[in-house]
């Protein structure tokens, strides 16, 4: 008995010894300590042995069969490691499948977001008309944001852009600060710094404290231009503006001005383009007016230009403020403004 237990012992250890596969161990576990084992057998058997034998036996049983767990238990362990190791260097789970004629793996490569893209469209098509890109802040002054462009305190369309206010002071006492509601606060700084001529355009994000759904966000983005030089006219503006939508939407579709009111304007136009789904026929999309508003935009107010020092008799000048968000949305088709900012991966992939 004790024979046959040594014998046992040493073929496990030898075979246990020469194992690097993984499923190997597991038929070696169970060949040598499973239920239906040779040792488990013998163990079993021991109650038939006459008691001298049996005592001795029993010992020796049970010390073979704690080596082998514990052999077992190491030998998993240092597969376990030397299998990490593999995967850390190469890559590949098991290295001696790696097939060497297989083409190289793609890294993953991120893109633009879709809004970014747009952007970036929209800058090189007015970069290419001899504009020039600014950013500015989020943060903006109260000044840059209203009063100089000829928003006072009181008047009522600082009720259409509810502000985030910034939770702060200034030494007279005034909220002061806020994020900026429209990127027409950049257009602000630049007449205060720049000498005419000026063409700009201004990408970046506004905020909105209003509630989020399905077409209004609190955070959107707008792309605001300007053009300021002696002689300029609204047939500046509309050649612009032809220009942009050729260029970007194709020479076909057809854009439209109408009148409308901005307090930095004089003269003010609403900029649509005809509906690319029905022509201008209405559908679903264009809420059946057959357009669709891509713009808000006009002359600049004297008050505006004068304002930063600009004599308005001797400068005109026109502006526009280009919503981003939904040129995107029209173009994949998608109706929900929220997607675009849940930074989920399965949803930004498809562009
Ligand atoms: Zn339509």
């Amino acid at each position: 008995m004790i024979q046959r237990l040594e014998e046992l012992k040493q073929n496990a250890l030898r075979e246990l010894d020469a194992i690097k596969d993984p499923q190997l161990l597991e038929q070696w576990r169970v060949r040598y300590l499973g239920r239906k084992s040779d040792l488990t057998n013998i163990l079993r058997g021991l109650a038939e042995l006459p008691i001298e034998e049996r005592k001795a036996a029993g010992a020796a049983g049970n010390q073979v069969k704690s080596l082998l767990e514990s052999v077992f238990a190491e030998k998993t362990e240092s597969m376990k490691s030397v299998q990490q190791e593999q995967v850390l260097r190469t890559g590949e789970a098991d290295s001696a499948k790696a097939d060497i004629t297989l083409p190289g793996r793609a890294l993953p490569q991120g893109h633009l977001h879709p809004v970014s893209a747009t952007i970036d469209e929209i800058c090189d098509i007015f970069a290419s008309l001899g504009f020039n890109i600014v950013e500015s802040n989020d943060v903006e002054l109260d000044y840059y944001n209203f009063g100089a462009l000829n928003i006072p305190p009181e008047h009522p369309s600082r009720d259409d852009m509810s502000t985030f206010w910034i939770d702060y002071e200034n030494e007279r006492g005034e909220r002061s600060m806020l994020l900026r509601t429209h990127t027409t606060s950049v257009s602000a700084r630049v007449l205060q710094t720049q000498k005419p001529p000026i063409r700009v355009v201004e990408p970046g994000r506004v905020y909105r404290y209003e509630a989020v759904n399905a077409t209004h966000l609190n955070m959107f983005h707008q792309i605001d231009g300007l053009a300021v030089d002696k002689g300029i006219t609204m047939a500046d503006l509309k050649g612009v503006f032809f220009e942009f939508s050729r260029r970007f939407y194709g020479p076909e579709r057809r854009v439209r001005f109408r009148p409308d009111f901005f307090p930095f304007v004089e003269p003010g136009v609403e900029v649509a383009i005809e509906c690319a789904i029905c022509h201008g026929g209405g559908c679903r999309l264009c809420g059946s007016s057959g357009w669709i508003e891509i713009a808000g935009a006009g002359m600049t107010h004297p008050k505006v230009l004068e304002r930063a020092g600009i004599d308005p008799n001797e400068y005109t000048s026109f502006a526009f403020g280009v919503g981003v968000d939904r040129i995107p949305m029209l173009r994949y088709g998608i109706d929900d403004m929220r997607l675009f900012f849940g930074n989920d991966l399965r949803f930004l992939k498809q562009f």
